[in-house]
């Protein structure tokens, strides 16, 4: 998702020069897939006059084997402890930044460079980025390659994931610079009101960042086609039409060069609205799942689920700023003196900003995580209606329970789960069938 690239950190320059010689490297082999392709539709899910909701999801739970459902919930159980230890890490980060004074060391170079003073801001974001890139890359590289190869997620050999990491802190360098010297700039002329100021920027840029993603961030890591298969295409553009969805076209992107997650989604506004699928749920999912898949991203776009996305973090944006401004002031009056820190206004403050939003961050995840998957599970419904595939949906949640675990306790889904769980979601499709029975049972067939 968008948000995904709103963490970027990246890495080091010298380091992503030496990727890009090893740049040419084949890619690693598929790994096995880990979750069945449930092609046949289980005997307690099949239509008949006893139907049981509850039989039918255990049937398709049963299919999963005992050792993928550990290694799911093993992998996914062990993200909940990754939440606190990148929590920690970075606090720690921020800390020795603080008190070892080379926040404020950093913020002297950059004065030394020049006299302008968003250039000084400028300066100081790239030394920042660069450094603390740098610090947290141990964590990188066990969370973003050696973890994802341990439990098959990941296809890409070290040297293009390098590569990889490296695109992704120019876009944090690019980015960050601009958003950084904008919101020094608010600050230093609106010393009064900038957490109103800052607020209003800071949405801004989220808007300007979720538009220009699909556009000219995705493209940089991914290749995107048109798909001319019209066995897929025409029930795509069938179920779109059927939706009001304006697509004219049906996009591929590879992203089994990376990894073996499935996905899609539809982006964009009025001509540039695009469909897109990814080429492991072309080549793993049976029509009945892409068609499931489908209807849950036209619910997204339908129900305007990135708008409504939008407004909810402004709010959580506005609430952070009021209780930055608070925080900073409360921080600086007592350790402002002891780090350097000459004001609100002065470089050298970021990464007491960053130690200050992380915590706000961490205590808020229950209720981002909740947010989302409320919307994901309208889009379930949305999908179930507008596809009529209950069993592609079933499906759709085994195939993506190859990283989250399936059957959480009910506190667990509540607090760690941005999207339902594949027990919920295997629930709900058959509650939807049984509820819909005549849908599936052959007009002239049955006794
Ligand atoms: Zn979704």
């Amino acid at each position: 998702m968008v948000m995904r690239f709103l963490r970027v950190c990246g890495l080091l320059a010298l380091v992503g020069m030496l990727s890009s010689l090893v740049w040419g490297q084949t890619p690693g082999r598929l790994p096995k897939t880990e979750m069945p392709s449930v092609i046949t539709v289980p005997a307690a899910a099949q239509p008949s006059d006893h139907f049981d909701v509850q039989a039918a999801t255990e049937a398709y739970l049963a299919e999963i084997p005992a050792q993928a459902r550990a290694r799911s919930d093993a992998y996914f159980e062990g993200g909940y402890w990754l939440i606190l230890w990148d929590f920690l890490y970075g606090a720690v980060i921020a800390l020795l930044l603080l008190n070892l004074r080379w926040s404020a060391a950093m913020r002297n170079l950059a004065e030394r460079v020049t006299r302008f003073r968003p250039v000084h801001t400028m300066v100081y974001w790239v030394e920042y980025l660069v450094l603390t890139t740098v610090m947290v890359f141990p964590l990188t590289v066990y969370e973003g390659y050696i973890r994802e190869h341990k439990y098959g997620l990941a296809t890409q050999t070290f040297g293009p994931w390098l590569y990889d990491q490296f695109k992704l802190l120019l876009i944090g360098i690019v980015l960050g610079a601009i958003a950084t010297v904008v919101l020094f700039g608010v600050v230093r002329r609106l010393p009064r009101t900038w957490h109103i100021w800052g607020a209003v920027v800071s949405v801004v840029f989220l808007a300007l960042f979720t538009l220009i993603t699909p556009v000219f961030l995705v493209p940089m890591f991914y290749k995107v086609t048109k798909l001319n298969d019209p066995r897929i295409t025409q029930p795509i553009l069938r179920m779109a039409r059927a939706n009001g969805i304006p697509a004219q076209d049906v996009y591929q992107m590879d992203e089994s060069h990376i990894s073996t997650r499935i996905s899609a989604n539809v982006s964009g506004f009025g001509h540039t609205m695009r469909i897109t699928l990814n080429d492991n749920l072309l080549r793993r999912g049976s029509p009945e799942e892409i068609q499931a898949v489908m209807g849950h991203e036209m619910g997204h776009y339908v129900m305007n689920h990135i708008y409504k996305f939008l407004m909810f973090f402004s709010i959580v944006i506005v609430a952070g700023f009021a209780l930055l401004r608070w925080a900073l002031d409360w921080s600086l009056k007592r350790w402002g003196d002891k780090w350097q820190i000459r004001g609100i206004g002065d470089t050298a403050v970021l990464p007491l900003v960053v130690l200050l939003v992380s915590i706000y961050m961490f205590i808020l995840t229950p209720v981002l995580n909740s947010y989302t998957r409320i919307q994901e599970y309208e889009a379930d419904m949305y999908g179930l209606n507008a596809s009529r595939q209950p069993d592609g949906a079933a499906q759709a949640a085994i195939h993506v329970g190859e990283y989250r675990k399936m059957s959480p306790g009910r506190l667990e889904e509540l607090f760690f789960y941005d999207h339902p769980s594949g027990r919920t979601r295997i629930f709900s499709a058959m509650r939807w069938k049984a509820e819909n029975l005549q849908l599936f049972t052959p007009p002239c067939g049955g006794k």
